[in-house]
């Protein structure tokens, strides 16, 4: 194949590019691919945004926000039937949230601690409306998902031994692996919050036994 900046034409533009990015242009047989010229932009633009982000918060939003799959709520249709659409203030915090942008009035909250613009405390203070409701909502999910695959459940499980006396938020009420039924749990990890270190650090959740049901933990 020849590469396209043996044409005369074309060779100023690869040199601008290669001055760019300090980089050679792609080889003949990939210079169709898109993501071969756009990387090095990105990669720099990336840089760029990252040597600004002076706080420890602003980059923990940052890379939460580069994460794979992060932003694929941006995506979901607004399909108010489907319970897809969100209204303007969820809009307004959630892309504040994504961006690290302020998203409130510094206040104290009714637990006694203080607020910052960032507003993030919501999400982990224990006394937040609608704290257990978003739980809820979380484990419906992820029943509905199970019913929906054929598979019949129960949420809130009473009567399994458990060593922290927690019960998990689901059980199938058929065989999953080996024999067993399947437990799980949900969780919603907050990046920002003071605890998600040491929390992420420590092992499993639940101490598993020969006797236990299959585990798995669902973290949004
Ligand atoms: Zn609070």
């Amino acid at each position: 194949m020849q590469h396209p900046f043996n044409n005369n034409n074309n060779k100023s533009f690869g040199q601008t590019w290669s001055d760019t990015f300090g980089t050679s242009p792609p080889a003949a047989d990939v210079v169709h691919k898109q993501s071969l010229w756009e990387g090095p932009g990105i990669q720099r633009d990336q840089t760029t945004v990252e040597s600004g982000l002076v706080t420890c918060d602003h980059q923990a939003s940052f890379r939460a926000a580069a994460a794979p799959h992060s932003g694929d709520w941006l995506y979901a249709l607004p399909i108010s039937s489907c319970g897809l659409r969100m209204d303007d203030e969820s809009v307004r915090v959630a892309v504040g949230l994504r961006l690290g942008c302020n998203v409130c009035v510094p206040h104290a909250c009714v637990c006694g601690t203080q607020v910052d613009a960032c507003g993030t405390h919501a999400f982990v203070c224990k006394r937040a409306p609608g704290r257990i409701a978003r739980h809820m909502a979380l484990n419906d999910v992820v029943a509905r998902t199970f019913v929906s695959a054929g598979v019949p459940v129960t949420k809130e499980p009473i009567g399994l031994a458990r060593q922290d006396g927690k019960r998990p938020d689901g059980l199938t009420l058929i065989p999953w692996q080996r024999g067993k039924p399947l437990t799980w749990d949900v969780t919603v990890a907050h990046t920002l919050a003071d605890s998600y270190v040491s929390t992420a650090a420590r092992s499993r959740p639940f101490q598993e036994t020969t006797e236990s049901p299959a585990f798995f933990s669902s973290a949004f």
